[in-house]
């Protein structure tokens, strides 16, 4: 009997797990796919937001400004890339010089610090690849960007080395309470008949977060998925900006962006379209000339056709207009409709989530032996030659270079296999370690990357996916 179960193994289920797994309770998360973090928590724009754009008073609101000033201690703590590169606001003309003072009026009522509007010379010399017609920005140099699914794979890893478990390809199909009061508990029985007991539950499922609260008996919400396309740029289109770049926002949306990435890249998107199909990950034609458009009309130097891939997220928007986190039921807790900014939210949604848990009576005793720090993924990439050709002495398989893209050696990939949450398939190395994300996207690397995996998990090769659900990387034996 666990005490509490996760339901859903994104960002704000592993960060609630992190937070919980600070005290002596056993904790288990549950995942329908064959990682954590394939939903919208590794298909975003990678913003800690300032906090000026959300509605005074909301959830989103505290959340917003809470979590961006929790968010680089957290990283520094998990080791997850992070950057304080400011954001800006740019404004053509005075109908945008409006936008941007009711922004600025916002982000003071929400709390940000730092907030100001800059005119157009000193707006030229941040960022010299402008339009000549931006004329003025709201400047938030507490904006930051981070890695995504580093931070997803981080709180859930962390959370597992204080004891949490994780069960993947568990899609939660049925939840039932037995009992009452104190002795009350949920059995969450999965599409392929696996069951787990819990005395509590977390709905953090995303998009699927209103068919769960159903399952639990409290469905009061709908989830509309919505769509929002994105364009990577190689490392040589890295540099065309030193900020984030927004345009003024819109009631869909903060519009497209323009944003370096803490890799180096160059991100482009998204784009914002309510869709039916919460499986619908498709990149339109109709969507990158809409993103090609506007990143000509801000930057007209960007060279978009150093394009290397192109995704597409899903936000998870809910029918309040604000977060839906709350205790509905007895043991049953939601964390759901986390559109954005639930990245930057995060941190400050699970000590919240882990305080209506509290409150609702449940005992919290702090662990003596808890791990509050962990290793980066990215650690080898870090040291000088001399350092590097220290560990390569003792585990020569850091000296054996994959990845000729990223330059991603086997003693990395090794690591992504070993270390909480394990890579169980080839997109799982990829996120972990960059391999197979530079130019030739895996076409040199991948055939060496499913060698190795199948090696080490005695596997045969025919047996590992892409990305889980049948995406198998080989059929059959050709020679
Ligand atoms: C296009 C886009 C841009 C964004 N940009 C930003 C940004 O720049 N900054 C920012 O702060 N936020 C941003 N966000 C928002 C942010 O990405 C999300 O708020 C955050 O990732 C939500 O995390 P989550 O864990 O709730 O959801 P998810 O990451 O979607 O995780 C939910 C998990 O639940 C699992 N699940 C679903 N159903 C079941 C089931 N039945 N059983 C078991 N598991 C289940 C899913 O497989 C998934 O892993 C953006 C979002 C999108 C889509």
């Amino acid at each position: 009997m666990f005490d509490v179960a996760i339901i859903g193994a994104g960002v704000i289920g592993g960060m609630i797990a992190r937070e919980l797994s600070v005290y002596e309770l056993k904790i288990c998360m549950l995942e329908a796919e064959n990682d954590v973090g394939r939903g919208s928590s590794s298909a975003n724009s990678a913003i800690v937001h300032a906090g000026f754009d959300a509605k005074p008073g909301t959830l989103k609101a505290r959340f917003n400004v809470e979590g961006s000033g929790m968010m680089e201690r957290v990283c520094a703590d998990l080791g997850v890339k992070y950057k304080k590169n400011g954001s800006i606001v740019v404004g053509f003309g005075e109908e945008d010089r409006k936008t941007l003072e009711e922004l600025l009026e916002r982000g003071r009522r929400n709390g940000v610090r730092e907030l100001y509007i800059a005119e157009k010379e000193e707006l030229h010399a941040m960022e010299p690849g402008l339009a000549e017609d931006a004329d003025c920005a709201l400047v938030a140099p507490t904006g930051a960007i981070v890695c995504p699914y580093e931070l997803t794979f981080a709180a859930v890893g962390n959370a597992m080395d204080n004891g949490a478990e994780l069960l993947l390809n568990f899609e939660a199909e049925k939840i039932e309470e037995t009992g009452s009061g104190k002795d009350a508990y949920y059995t969450v029985e999965a599409k392929d008949g696996r069951k787990i007991e819990a005395r509590n539950i977390v709905n953090s499922a995303g998009l699927y977060s209103d068919a769960i609260a159903e399952m639990a008996g409290c469905g009061t919400f709908k989830i509309t998925p919505r769509r929002g396309e994105y364009m990577l740029l190689d490392k040589t289109s890295g540099n065309a900006c030193s900020c984030t770049i927004f345009r003024t926002p819109t009631k869909m949306g903060k519009g497209i962006l323009i944003s370096p990435t803490v890799d180096g890249n160059l991100l482009l998107g998204p784009t914002s379209v309510n869709i039916d199909d919460k499986e619908d990950f498709s990149v339109t034609a109709e969507g990158l000339d809409r993103i090609i458009a506007q990143v000509r009309r801000e930057m007209p130097k960007v060279n978009t056709g150093s394009v290397i891939t192109s995704f597409c997220g899903l936000r998870a928007v809910g029918d309040t207009g604000d977060f839906i986190i709350n205790n509905p039921k007895r043991g049953f807790f939601n964390a759901a409709a986390i559109e954005s900014p639930g990245l930057t939210s995060s941190p400050a949604i699970a000590r919240y989530v882990a305080e209506l848990i509290r409150d609702s009576g449940l005992e919290m005793k702090k662990k003596d032996n808890y791990i509050a720090t962990r290793r980066a993924y990215h650690w080898f990439r870090e040291l000088d030659k001399e350092e590097r050709n220290k560990v390569i002495a003792k585990e020569p398989e850091y000296g054996h270079v994959i990845c000729r893209c990223e330059n991603i050696t086997e003693g990395e990939i090794l690591n992504a296999i070993r270390q909480n949450p394990r890579a169980t398939d080839i997109d799982g190395v990829k996120m972990r370690t960059r391999a197979q994300m530079g130019r030739c996207q895996g076409g040199f690397c991948g055939p060496h990357i499913v060698k190795m995996m199948a090696e080490f998990m005695g596997v045969p090769i025919l047996s590992l996916t892409k990305k889980g659900k049948g995406s198998f990387m080989n059929i059959q034996k050709t020679k």
